[in-house]
């Protein structure tokens, strides 16, 4: 391959970063289409700067189908005022923007998963031009990164905000002080299945504060799951100085995904039985779920057994499953 220097983005924000004020916008991204010759892929972004202070970055749908950040973001960007903000603070409620509008995980462009998209490409697909431009020209930006998640249509999770175990501790202590600070019912030191790629990985690789959250899933919101994302932002802000006034302390369960042993996946698809639910306590070797064979009566399920201790974290969502789907994730008090 050539080695050659990277391109500038297409991406043209009409909004200026450094600008002092309250400033909502687009980041334009050009998507030459048939039913739109010279037409534009328009992600709405807010820009909050007053004084001198650290800059939060703040996303919400890396993943279209999970609702808690980009409601929580819609609300801040249109309340947040710049007057009481101390540094600055860069809202994207939907960093997949095309993915977002269609409800689906992944952008039905290119069907790329944002969070599997970086570090991007300034000359490849919708979705690397997204994640390029988060890579090279607003993560830079920012001191704190906060990216909202939940489980989308086919996974459902309990509440909780989370971080990485980190190389760096001095980065990794400061990552669980705003996990702590977020509130959030639990709170999760998290372990990933495949880092590679991830918006995540991308802003640790750069040192930044990094945290993020699972609020709930089935491709909704609840009352409760929404309240949760709200507060956990607005402290998150406090925590950083950029917003007046004390952090909210909520109570929270410490968490911990110690290794690959937490997740399940199904090694036949069927009918799911959960046997337990989020929150509940299981032992090694206990059956978590069933999955009963589609086409006939009679024919025994397979059963999904816990490979270690722990509270159920997360489960599978639909009520039919697939082989290979995620059926449970466990996690330990920490
Ligand atoms: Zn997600």
């Amino acid at each position: 391959m050539l080695d050659r220097p990277l391109r500038q983005s297409p991406i043209a924000p009409t909004v200026v970063f450094s600008s002092k004020g309250t400033q909502h916008g687009f980041m334009r991204l050009p998507f030459s289409r048939d039913d739109s010759a010279w037409g534009s892929v328009m992600i709405p972004v807010t820009v909050v700067r007053n004084g001198e202070g650290p800059t939060a970055l703040l996303t919400g749908g890396n993943h279209g189908d999970e609702y808690e950040g980009p409601i929580a973001l819609f609300d801040l960007a249109r309340s947040l005022k710049a007057e009481d903000v101390t540094g600055t603070v860069i809202i994207v409620p939907a960093m997949n923007y095309p993915a977002f509008l269609s409800g689906t995980r992944t952008s039905p462009i290119d069907r790329g998963n944002m969070n599997r998209s970086f570090p991007g490409a300034p000359d490849g697909t919708v979705t690397q031009k997204i994640a390029d431009y988060f890579q090279r020209y607003l993560l830079p930006l920012a001191d704190i990164v906060l990216d909202f998640h939940s489980g989308g249509k086919t996974l459902d999770f309990l509440p909780y905000c989370a971080a990485h175990r980190l190389p760096d501790k001095k980065q990794e202590r400061k990552s669980f002080e705003f996990v702590q600070a977020f509130g959030a019912p639990y709170s999760m030191a998290m372990l990933e299945i495949d880092a590679v790629g991830m918006y995540d990985t991308a802003a640790e690789e750069m040192g930044k504060v990094f945290v993020t959250t699972e609020l709930g899933g089935g491709g909704t919101t609840t009352a409760k799951s929404v309240r949760i994302a709200k507060t956990g932002v607005a402290n998150v802000l406090k925590a950083a100085g950029i917003l007046k006034g004390e952090v909210q302390a909520l109570p929270t369960i410490w968490l911990d995904m110690p290794d690959g042993d937490c997740f399940s996946f199904a090694e036949d698809g069927g009918l799911f039985e959960p046997l337990h639910d989020l929150g509940d306590r299981v032992a090694k070797g206990d059956a978590v779920a069933r999955i009963y064979p589609l086409g006939r009566t009679g024919a025994e399920p397979l059963v999904v057994s816990a490979k270690m201790d722990g509270v159920i974290a997360a489960r599978h969502f639909p009520g039919l499953v697939n082989v290979g789907d995620c059926i449970s994730v466990l996690a330990v008090r920490s």
